[in-house]
């Protein structure tokens, strides 16, 4: 028999693993894919490594940066200098800083505009999300004053009720696709004041400098997870669809087999998990999040250029707006300027719009709302690729399970808590970066402390 067996083989579950490992436990690492990394995945792209799952780590990550160094993965800074691009409606404008405009007077309703009246009411609600956010205790916000008050509402009816401004609410929920990959109303208040306190801030999710979008690897993020996985018993192409707790050991089926362990660490997305049968059911909180706990819908795209055109109009490639698909846009260059590229995202119900097209067609789509951010040069791509990560089937969504009003305070401290021999990692159950690299690091950490101490 195993001393453990980790199931899912992302960033958190080869934490654990390796942590066991060099423990001296005798322990197993399943993934169902034919590669390690589940929401990192590196790709080449006119022959560079581009990141079609998650790219970034920032400065207050330590978990993920010291990973980075403990792996040999050289970092560099995003790059951020020149002006960022808005497009509201029909307008494109840049802007500096964090909070965008198209006009120094605001629009009318037919023709709106972000001037200082949106900016009053943007930056009125953003501290008020910061101050509800530092009122939470650390990776316990069901514990907070207000919980049930802000579980019970969604985002967008939060956004209704305390941001007057209809284009400043429009604004924020694009701040709320970008950093969540859904949309306001399927996402509990609670629950992004609790993403805000686990990082820190609000403002650091949302930022380049200083936040989560600060640096990149070198090589790309999927070798976190192909490194941690040298020297470890791993076994591929291995979905786990059943796992049986009893008073000696956990028993782990699939179609491959069957392994015994003292203990498992179950390291998969909530959809994931609720996809394995448990012969012994688990806590009601823990099965809660389980089946009511979606991932996020976000398509990943890159876009390849024969030059940097927009750093030469004086650009950051940053771009935030009303594209038909494109709410959020980068710069995705190769630091030695070898490689020139666009990188963002489609979210939420953006996507229902690509999903029936082939790859030539959502690269024209995509390509065309680039040109109305950034001008008709956009239109001259020599290289595209992009990941749907709702199609994939071991991820199920991206970028994160989201909590929907009132599960947060039904689930509780079911979150980590194990389930006698059964343990819990995975970004979503982070106290700090919940949803990053730096959250799935922390996690595999903590379950592998259990596991040592059981
Ligand atoms: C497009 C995109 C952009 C993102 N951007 C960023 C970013 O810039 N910075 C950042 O920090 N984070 C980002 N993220 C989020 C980040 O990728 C995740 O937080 C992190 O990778 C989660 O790691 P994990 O180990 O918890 O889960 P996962 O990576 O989901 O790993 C779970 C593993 O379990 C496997 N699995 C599932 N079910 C089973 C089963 N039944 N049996 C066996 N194996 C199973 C899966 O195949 C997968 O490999 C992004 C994610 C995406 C997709």
């Amino acid at each position: 028999m195993l001393d453990a067996i980790v199931v899912g083989g992302g960033i958190s579950g080869a934490v654990a693993a390796g942590r066991l490992r060099t423990a001296g436990r005798s322990v197993v690492l399943l993934e169902a894919r034919d590669r390690l990394g589940g929401r990192t995945c590196t790709v080449d792209l006119l022959g560079h490594a581009v990141d079609v799952g998650g790219q970034w780590i920032g400065p207050t990550q330590k978990r993920a940066h010291a990973l980075a160094r403990r792996l040999g993965i050289a970092t560099y800074e995003q790059h951020h200098r020149g002006a960022k691009v808005v497009r509201l409606g029909a307008h494109t404008a840049t802007y500096r800083g964090l909070l965008p405009r198209t006009a120094w007077n605001g629009g009318t309703v037919d023709d709106p505009r972000i001037g200082p009246r949106q900016l009053l009411s943007l930056g009125r609600a953003l501290a008020h999300i910061e101050l509800a956010a530092l009122r939470l205790p650390v990776g316990d916000p069901w514990d907070a004053r207000h919980a049930a008050k802000h579980d019970a509402l969604s985002v967008e009816e939060w956004l209704t009720r305390h941001v007057g401004d209809p284009v400043a609410r429009r604004v924020l929920a694009w701040g709320v696709n970008a950093v969540f990959a859904c949309e306001p109303r399927d996402l509990s208040f609670l629950y992004l004041l609790h993403y805000a306190r686990s990082a820190g801030g609000f403002q650091p999710l949302l930022e380049i400098r200083g936040g989560a979008q600060q640096t990149k690897l070198h090589g790309g993020t999927q070798q976190y997870a192909k490194r941690l996985g040298e020297g470890l018993d791993v076994r591929l192409d291995w979905p786990v669809r059943a796992i049986v707790q009893d008073e000696r050991g956990v028993t782990v089926r699939g179609e491959r087999g069957e392994l015994r362990a003292g203990r498992v660490v179950l390291a998969v997305p909530p959809p994931l998990a609720h996809a394995i049968d448990f012969a012994v059911p688990l806590p009601a909180g823990r099965a809660a999040m389980h089946a009511k706990m979606p991932m996020g819908s976000a398509l990943k795209w890159i876009v390849a250029y024969r030059t940097p055109f927009w750093r030469e109009r004086g650009l950051s490639g940053e771009a935030v707006g009303d594209g038909r698909f494109v709410r959020a846009a980068f710069d995705a260059c190769a630091p030695d300027g070898s490689f020139h590229a666009l990188v963002g995202f489609v979210f939420g119900d953006d996507l229902a719009g690509l999903k029936a097209r082939d790859e030539a067609g959502r690269r024209a789509a995509i390509v065309e709302d680039l040109a109305s951010f950034f001008g008709p040069e956009a239109r001259d791509a020599i290289g595209y690729v992009d990941r749907d990560w709702t199609s994939e089937t071991w991820s199920a969504g991206c970028y994160v399970g989201v909590a929907p009003p009132g599960l947060l305070t039904e689930v509780g401290a079911a979150l980590r808590a194990p389930a006698g021999r059964v343990h819990f990692a995975g970004t979503e159950t982070a106290t700090r970066w919940t949803g990053y690299f730096d959250g799935a690091i922390e996690a595999g950490e903590r379950a592998a402390t259990e596991v040592l101490g059981g």
